[in-house]
């Protein structure tokens, strides 16, 4: 019955969508209760639509257009959809999850009142094995001084909580923020606009590098063909690409062969091209020319990928015109200018020869992995523990910052928060990263740290 509720709301969602161009769709899921309605009627702005007294009543409209910051999105409210009494948690979570598959993102709302209920964790299940990006509410915290109560509510492992209260409108503001910029960024990577299930790679680096060199070689060995897949990406200039028998996604590739660097002007279009195939990739593939010093453009271009939050495999193209000694110079450098990502997959090759091109899969592969990698809390924490006794954090001002708390609010790429008593200085948290490297992995991506001060 509810399952059809969804099926013949899911027609007109679908329409509405397209028709106004929004951004994405949005869906407010959570156990009854919480305050979704509440919440929806106050980002609608009007007490129109939602409000719905009895339970178990179905509506006949399930998506509502809905404005933000200059960006129109449709927002998908689950709250109507009520079971009654029996059975009333896996109904609600098969809703939730029709209500999530069509969605872009999702806002997770609990209830700070409450406090956590298991029908709550089980949501948390459905949401991770649902992959869409999540904002989380943590509502009827009408005070500012019951904001702290939200922090609890990190340990779910789905990111920032933010303190709201859907009454009054505190905090709606903040989630609202952060969950456009979800759809943005959903609308940017989201999989119905690549082939299904391919992984988007930036083939980048400075002009005469060897990138459609490179990108030649790996088409031409594995497959002979190129797929032009225009038609089923936003940007027609995107090429699947076989490699070692897998189809990755190039991004961009018309870019690359345009050969821009003839051109004036070229080195601003370029690096704007650049940083948007950087954008819409998930797997920065860097390019350096290793028969010639790196040049700071070579660097910059590294760094636009890092601090992108990109998995990255460095490549050190043209090893046929090395000798002994470019080699070692390679490696002096190595020690030198890329000290500050001597966690990155590396691979030397000749594009030319195709002398180690098929390397490359495998650092693609460990890349990404890393970058996907999620430390349960449990034992992010025990490791931290042991850490912080055999090394705490140096005395400031005759006091010891401590850790209290941490957990791993995101992946892709991963980002820690630690909750510390106080501020941990630049070279403890490099320490700390370290040693979550050693311990981890996390080989081939980049990993964020930031650190919350609680009295
Ligand atoms: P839903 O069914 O989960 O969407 O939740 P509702 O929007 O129907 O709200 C459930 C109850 O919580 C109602 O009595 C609301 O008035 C109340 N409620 C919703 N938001 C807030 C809030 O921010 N603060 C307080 N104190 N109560 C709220
Ligand atoms: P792009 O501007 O980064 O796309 O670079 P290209 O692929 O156009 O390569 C620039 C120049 O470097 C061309 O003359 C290529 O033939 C040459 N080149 C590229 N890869 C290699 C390589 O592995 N070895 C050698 N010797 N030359 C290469």
């Amino acid at each position: 019955e509810y399952d059809r509720a969804l099926i013949d709301s899911e027609g007109p969602l679908l329409e509405e969508t397209q028709a106004t161009q929004s951004v994405g769709v949005l869906a407010v899921v959570g156990r009854p209760n919480v305050g979704k309605s509440t919440l929806v009627n106050r980002i609608l702005g009007r007490r129109a639509a939602v409000v719905e007294d009895k339970p178990g009543v179905t509506r006949d409209r399930v998506s509502y257009d809905a404005q933000w910051a200059g960006t129109d999105f449709k927002i998908v409210d689950t709250g109507g959809w009520e079971a009654d009494a029996q059975g009333i948690g896996s109904a609600i979570a098969d809703q939730a999850q029709l209500a999530v598959s069509l969605a872009d993102a999702v806002c997770f709302v609990v209830d700070g009142q409450v406090g956590l209920t298991d029908m709550d964790t089980r949501l948390v299940r459905m949401l991770r094995q649902a992959g869409k990006p999540v904002v989380l509410a943590v509502n009827k915290l009408d005070s500012r001084n019951a904001d702290y109560t939200a922090a609890e509510f990190w340990k779910l492992g789905m990111g920032e909580p933010y303190p709201i209260s859907a009454m009054h409108g505190r905090g709606v503001g903040d989630l609202l923020d952060a969950a456009v910029d979800q759809l943005h960024k959903a609308e940017k990577t989201s999989g119905f606009l690549t082939p299904a299930g391919l992984r988007r790679v930036a083939l980048v680096g400075r002009p005469n590098v060897g990138k459609s060199s490179l990108l030649n070689k790996l088409a031409k060995q594995d497959r002979a063909v190129v797929n032009d897949v225009a038609g089923t990406t936003r940007d027609p200039v995107d090429e699947v690409i076989d490699i070692e028998g897998e189809d990755w996604l190039f991004i961009d590739t018309a870019g690359i062969k345009r050969r821009l660097h003839k051109l004036s002007g070229a080195e601003y279009y370029s690096s704007l091209r650049t940083q948007a195939a950087i954008e819409r990739s998930e797997l920065a593939l860097v390019l350096f020319d290793a028969s010639q010093p790196i040049a700071d453009q070579d660097l910059k271009v590294m760094s636009q990928a890092v601090d992108a939050g990109r998995a990255v495999v460095l490549i050190f193209n043209k090893w046929d015109l090395l000798d002994d000694f470019g080699r070692q110079r390679l490696e002096r450098l190595w020690q030198t200018e890329f000290d500050r990502v001597t966690w990155a997959e590396r691979v030397n090759l000749s594009a030319k020869t195709g002398w180690h091109t098929n390397r490359l899969a495998q650092a693609m592969h460990t890349a990404l992995e890393s970058w996907d990698q999620r430390v349960p809390t449990g034992k992010l924490n025990s490791f931290l523990g042991t850490v912080q006794a055999a090394h705490p954090h140096p005395l400031r001002g005759g006091k010891q910052p401590r850790i209290l708390f941490a957990t791993q609010a995101s992946t892709r790429p991963p980002r820690f928060v630690i909750f510390a008593t106080g501020f941990l200085e630049a070279s403890y948290r490099r320490f700390l990263e370290r040693r979550l490297r050693e311990e981890f992995g996390f080989q081939g991506t980049p990993i964020q740290i930031s650190v919350h001060i609680r009295e």
